[in-house]
């Protein structure tokens, strides 16, 4: 890891994909140990838990996990040692045998510094890492709105990933069709229709509130919403949702229950819906990003090269990626400081080239994948990065043009 990721942490594609590395790994026995440290803590402090759990582990039965737990307490152990303070988000390190061959261990141990702070202490031996932490880092923060409501309640919510959460719940005032006694028949329902009107803004309010800055963010995928009976039906015919809110609206579903408890039940009603929808988000990116190049207004550009160089530029607005690019940026240096990044098909790449400048050996810096090297400028440089599947017919265009393309902010040449 270079010094300039030390201070400010990977990125959140990088974290990405080496949660999935860390993920597939287990342990035959209790004995893959993960250890987060929050930004602050005293090292001396967690080096001194570390020594005294390789003590601890003496204590294990079987000889392999004993040994297996002590060596990668050890690793651990001196790296915790190399850090003199804790980076600025915090570190977390991973750490166990890797190898399949039973009586022939293989420890690593990764040392994580992530993109966003690492919240409290933790530490566990067990047969697979703890990666919720770093999962929370990574979520999606673009969600789905959620609206359930019938005549008595209403709530609003939003889907974020696969959790649903709750912002507001609501009760009506709208009183039964049994009518008190002494009113008019007519008086009663008027009453009642009024009631309805008013329970129907207050849920438009509400879903206002909870859903506009997301709108106005680009972060409201869409609305979805359901409940028993007619009252949903009004609230979107009769447009009591703003026009803004009335557009992101992808679909509608009867349910069987309302209130808070009936979020979920709207969720698993609508998840094709859902699935339809993000699908045809993902076309409609790629569809502007191929408008642009029929209409050769200059404002589309495709291939790693020209991608990453608009990107540098600032240009770029949305960065797409086919989901199964494999490219990897390989970034050499020479002696007198000169720079070059190669493009290859396959991480199998060269250790050292000719400088273009100097002539002398350059030598390899690193290796990333394509999502990472151009997910780290699109960080940078405000870009958004989108990862295009190929279950549709836009994403094998845009695979078989090479699987990276970008839809551009203005024209660049
Ligand atoms: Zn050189």
């Amino acid at each position: 890891m270079s010094d300039s990721e030390n201070q400010k942490g990977m990125s959140k594609y990088e974290l990405k994909r080496l949660l999935n590395e860390l993920e597939d790994i287990r342990g035959r026995n209790t004995e893959l140990v993960s250890l987060y440290i929050p930004s602050g803590y005293d090292m001396s402090k967690i080096s001194d838990f570390v020594t005294s759990e390789q003590s601890e582990a003496e204590n294990i039965k079987s000889k392999h996990t004993r040994t297996n737990v002590q060596d990668a307490l050890g690793k651990i152990g001196r790296k915790v040692k190399e850090e003199q303070v804790t980076p600025e988000n915090g570190v977390a390190f991973f750490a166990g045998n890797v190898s399949d061959t039973e009586g022939r261990p293989e420890i690593k141990i990764w040392e994580v510094h992530p993109p966003r702070p690492i919240e409290s202490r933790h530490y566990r031996c067990d047969k697979e890492f703890v990666l919720q932490p770093l999962k929370d880092m990574i979520v999606d923060d673009r969600v789905y709105g959620l609206i359930v409501c019938d005549k008595n309640e209403a709530a609003i919510g939003y889907l974020q990933g696969n959790s649903v959460k709750t912002a507001y719940t609501l009760d009506s005032n709208v009183p039964g069709k049994t009518r008190a006694g002494g009113q008019s028949a007519q008086r009663f329902a008027r009453l009642r229709k009024q009631m309805l009107k008013s329970f129907l803004q207050e849920i438009a309010g509400k879903a206002k509130n909870a859903f506009l800055d997301k709108a106005r963010e680009d972060k409201l995928l869409g609305i979805v919403v359901g409940g028993p009976g007619f009252v949903k039906d009004k609230l979107l015919d009769d447009d009591y949702l703003s026009s803004e809110l009335e557009e992101k609206v992808v679909t509608r579903e009867s349910l069987g229950h309302s209130g808070e408890g009936a979020l979920k039940e709207l969720v698993q009603k609508a998840e094709e819906s859902l699935q339809d929808s993000e699908a045809v988000r993902e076309k409609q990116e790629v569809n502007r990003f191929l408008e642009n190049l029929k209409e050769e207004n200059g404002k589309s550009e495709y291939g790693v090269q020209q991608v990453q160089k608009a990107m540098d530029m600032g240009a770029v607005d949305t960065v797409l990626i086919s989901e199964d690019t494999e490219l990897y940026q390989a970034e050499y240096i020479c002696p007198n400081g000169h720079e070059a990044s190669v493009w290859e098909d396959e991480p199998d790449i060269e250790d050292e080239i000719e400088c273009g400048e100097c002539g002398e050996s350059m030598e390899l810096e690193d290796i990333s994948h394509v999502v990472d090297a151009l997910g780290e400028t699109a960080e940078d440089m405000g870009s958004e990065l989108e990862i295009i599947s190929t279950n549709h017919e836009e994403g094998q265009r845009l695979e078989n043009m090479g699987g990276v393309a970008a839809v551009l902010r203005y024209r660049i040449r």
